[in-house]
């Protein structure tokens, strides 16, 4: 297809590291439109179900359009002279320390840079950490530790060249779709390719794994400590790089060896048998490259866990080779360039370390600034108990939402509550932590914001605008510079374009950088605003005249394959690890809970939840458990359940697989108090944390789990949100034409006329109800003239109504009285049948559809692709559709 350059506009999607190419247009009617970047090198033109669906997160409904003191509108001056004025006050009275910012990898690098600048060069306080904490803090520990620098070695175009892939703790299906693409789609034209899943769930990633070793919680640590002993008893190490290029191996090597199979087998919950093939997969395989993110991370070994994985890719030599390395994918999509500007309280800039005098001396330099922090700050976790505790008196939260997603959220919420100044960046006029701010300001989204984010190879890319700037939003830069300006720093925040920005971040890699550092992109510090804007992706360290291109015509770096690392001198060090098993489980809590992320959502849904299209795969919080652990606990399919932690409980829908691991529980991490009764998952994780990172282990909760018992349940469709919802268990989710509600009640005594009042407009409406008290079951329907403005039903089970059939009768013309009834009797009509759950989000195809293609004899995903179209656009579905034509293979087998 031809590129209308003149209204096509390159830019790069907002959610995952993987930072795929994004071109959004805008037609003539103001309706817009996206497509993956054929161009972009990280994903040649794919999208997966979110960014297929971006155009639907823009609007403006819920958008915080105008700053706002004390839930009172004001003028950008009176807003702007607070902040600047009291944090200046708080720091006069008490301190630098007593201020904070807590930031985003949601920023883009110039609103990152201006904020760290800010606080570490004219503060004086390294009391900046970002949410970043929460997802690869483990990943930058474990790359410092080992090289010396936070340093990803590899490239993506590495998982494609590789013999074999390891996936440890990595959904990819779900988290990183696009690479999980690439990978299966190097695997149809190399099917020699193995790839291993390292994971205690059974996730939709598996159906690329030739090996899924479903592994117990927090066992990575002794699965790659006995894999290096294995490589040193097995003759599979790489003498001449250890030898040249490391150090500490020796050490490494006799802790390993303190584990013998036997206590590897007992600490991860393998087979002896599992084990010794997968070792010697990984030994016999040169290229092989270890793909890890959240499920090492999110851990309180997790520093540990990666560099128990860095030992086995040094001892072999595999490192910063083509189709070799240890690869950290990151979850956000400018962690990396939040990494690069030092937005981290225990980092400095550009890859500087803030407890070396030199860097700092060198920084304060660069930057002209008063002071410089002389300490590392305080990280997530403790700058929220330091609120708590009043050291921190004013906070300024940027584009992230802590009361869902820190660990302890009930307790960071008291802790903000009790906060005397609060600040809140953000584009939402609602959220859970938006709510408690002192002064609201307005930040402009995607699609209006200018500037630069790093994905997780490396490359540095482009955001552009394409939308006009709503109401007095303004960008996150220049907000934080005009709060500098006004405490007095004029001169070192005079920026007016996040060009000029970029090229003071690009100067300062540069800057005394004799190769002693690797971050350097000092090669841009001379971009001026049309450079800038014609900014094509680029992987740091900014390359050299000459640099070969790859065979897909870019130009791409690799670290370390002939060493060269960044310590003083210059080796990589082994890491001694002992490894420890945990056990947390207790008579009260015996169950483990893993927290994490599903396909279609993102974060605490303030985008995705926008969207019908991604609210229709997952429309619910849900915790998914083992059949015999719902048997032993009470538990059936679809019941409403109580998960329980010391911390608090939450109310989420039962889904009983054997994917989940006994013993285990999963629950998704995405709700929030906007989208349901009480289903904040961070409320039942505690604040322990990792030792070095500070990263808090949120995939290894001791958990219990009770049925909650529902004498009624109930589905609604809406056509407008509904203001309250006075019902134990309530979720709500975006569908076409309006909402859709999901509802469960302890009790059956309720006027469910009013109760269908209070969900939507039956006042001025033709009311139509059918009620069968005796067996429980009422169904009530309001419509305006022809238009269905809601539908109640109410059942003692779970409702069965197909709910992609109700959603859609908001959309329809119900012209005749026996149309209308049809809603009342709850079932489509003859010829209409029930599409079930959604699985391809992009074409609206169930499972019940696809399952009535393999009964057909539609054998393959390219079959039901050609048949449904379902997994032919974005392809995130694809292994959803692949496993339902398993089961169903299965099913008539038997
Ligand atoms: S994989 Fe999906 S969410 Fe991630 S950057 Fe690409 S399109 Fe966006």
């Amino acid at each position: 297809m031809e590129i209308d350059e003149a209204r096509e506009v390159r830019t790069t999607c907002p959610y995952c590291g993987v930072g795929c190419g994004v071109l959004a247009k805008v037609a003539a009617d103001g309706q817009v439109s996206v497509r993956g970047d054929p161009d972009h090198p990280a994903n040649f033109g794919r999208l997966c179900s979110k960014g297929s669906a971006l155009a639907e997160t823009i609007g403006l409904d819920g958008r915080l359009l105008h700053p706002q003191i004390h839930d009172h509108g004001s003028s950008w001056d009176e807003a702007l002279d607070l902040v600047a004025s009291t944090f200046s006050q708080t720091i006069a009275e008490h301190g630098p320390d007593a201020v904070a910012f807590y930031v985003s990898g949601q920023l883009l690098t110039e609103d990152y840079y201006v904020a760290n600048k800010l606080m570490k060069g004219f503060v004086g306080s390294a009391n900046i950490d970002t949410n970043s904490r929460l997802c690869m803090a483990s990943s930058v520990a474990g790359h410092r530790r080992a090289f010396g620098s936070d340093t990803v070695p590899g490239t993506y175009e590495d998982l494609e060249l590789s013999d074999l892939i390891v996936l440890v703790g990595s959904n990819l299906a779900w988290c990183h779709p696009v690479l999980y693409q690439r990978i299966a789609a190097a695997r149809e034209k190399r099917p020699e390719m193995k790839v291993v899943l390292v994971d205690p769930r059974r996730t939709m990633t598996s159906d690329i794994a030739d090996m899924h070793l479903a592994i117990a919680p927090d066992g990575d640590v002794a699965l790659f400590t006995g894999l290096l002993a294995w490589l040193g008893q097995h003759n599979a190490l790489d003498r001449a790089y250890i030898t040249a290029h490391t150090s500490g191996f020796g050490q490494a090597l006799f802790a390993a060896s303190a584990l013998n199979l036997a206590g590897v087998a007992a600490a991860t919950g393998l087979s002896e048998d599992e084990l010794g093939r997968f070792y010697s997969l990984f030994a016999r395989t040169e290229k092989t490259v270890t793909v890890y993110s959240q499920g090492v991370n999110q851990s309180s070994q997790g520093t540990d866990k990666v560099n128990a994985i860095i030992n086995c890719h040094l001892a072999t030599g595999r490192i910063g080779k083509p189709g070799a390395g240890p690869f950290s994918v990151t979850g956000q999509p400018n962690a990396m360039g939040g990494r690069e500007v030092g937005g981290m309280a225990n980092m400095l800039a550009a890859h500087m370390e803030i407890e070396n005098p030199e860097h700092r001396e060198r920084v304060q330099r660069f930057w002209n600034a008063p002071a410089i922090a002389g300490k590392p700050g305080l990280k997530a976790v403790d700058m929220f108990k330091a609120v708590a505790d009043g050291r921190i008196k004013a906070l300024w939260i940027m584009a992230t939402n802590p009361v869902d997603s820190m660990p302890d959220a009930a307790a960071v919420e008291a802790a903000i509550k009790a906060c005397p100044f609060v600040v809140v960046s953000d584009v939402l006029a609602e959220t859970d932590t938006v709510r408690h701010a002192h002064v609201r300001l307005p930040a402009t989204a995607w699609g209006e914001k200018d500037g630069t984010v790093t994905n997780s190879e490396r490359r540095i890319s482009r955001q552009r605008a394409f939308l006009p700037v709503p109401g007095e939003a303004r960008p996150d830069w220049w907000i934080i510079a005009e709060v500098a300006r006004r405490m007095g720093f004029d001169e070192a925040f005079a920026h007016e374009t996040p060009a000029e920005i970029f090229a003071e971040h690009a100067a300062l890699s540069g800057f005394e950088n004799d190769g002693a550092r690797d971050f350097d992109i000092g090669a841009y510090a001379g971009v001026d605003r049309e450079d800038y804007d014609a900014l094509a992706p680029f992987q740091w360290p900014a390359p050299s005249p000459g640099t070969p291109l790859t065979p897909t015509g870019h130009q791409s770096t690799r670290f370390f394959a002939n060493g060269n690392f960044y310590t003083p001198d210059r080796k990589a060090r082994f890491i001694a690890i002992r490894p420890t098993v945990e056990t947390r489980i207790t008579s009260d809590f015996p169950l483990i809970l893993n927290t994490g992320r599903i396909r279609d959502h993102w974060h605490t849904m303030t985008r995705t939840g926008k969207s019908p299209r991604l609210s229709q795969h997952i429309a619910e919080p849900f915790v998914e458990i083992h059949p015999v652990d719902a048997q032993h606990h009470g538990i059936g399919d679809a019941d409403i359940a109580r998960v329980s932690t010391p911390r608090g409980e939450v109310l989420v829908r039962a889904l009983v697989t054997t994917r989940q691991r006994q013993g285990s529980l999963f629950a998704p991490m995405h709700w929030t108090d906007q989208f349901a009764a009480r289903a904040r998952l961070d409320t039942l994780t505690a604040s322990l944390t990792d030792p070095v990172s500070g990263q808090p282990a949120l995939k290894h909760v001791a958990a219990s789990i009770e049925k909650f018992t529902a004498r009624t349940f109930g589905f609604a469709v809406t056509r407008k949100r509904p203001a309250t919802m006075a019902a134990d268990y309530w979720a709500v989710a975006r569908c076409r034409g309006g909402w859709r509600v999901e509802l469960a009640f302890a009790n059956d005594d309720v006027d469910w006329t009013a109760f269908a009042g209070s969900l939507f407009d039956t006042a001025d409406a033709e009311v139509l109800a059918y009620h069968d008290r005796e067996a429980g079951q009422h169904r009530i329907a309001a419509f305006d003239g022809e238009h269905l403005t809601g539908a109640l039903f109410i059942a003692p089970g779970p409702v069965a109504v197909s709910r992609g059939w109700a959603a859609e009768q908001l959309g329809e013309v119900h012209a005749s009285q026996r149309q209308r009834f049809r809603i009342v009797a709850g079932r489509a009509g003859a010829g209409r049948p029930d599409a079930g759950a959604t699985v391809c989000s992009c074409f609206n195809v169930g499972v019940n559809q696809i399952t009535a293609a393999v009964a057909a004899g539609c054998a393959t995903v390219d079959v039901i692709g050609a048949t449904l179209k379902a997994g032919t656009n974005c392809g995130s579905c694809r292994s959803e559709i692949r496993a339902i034509i398993a089961a169903n293979r299965i099913q008539a087998a038997e």
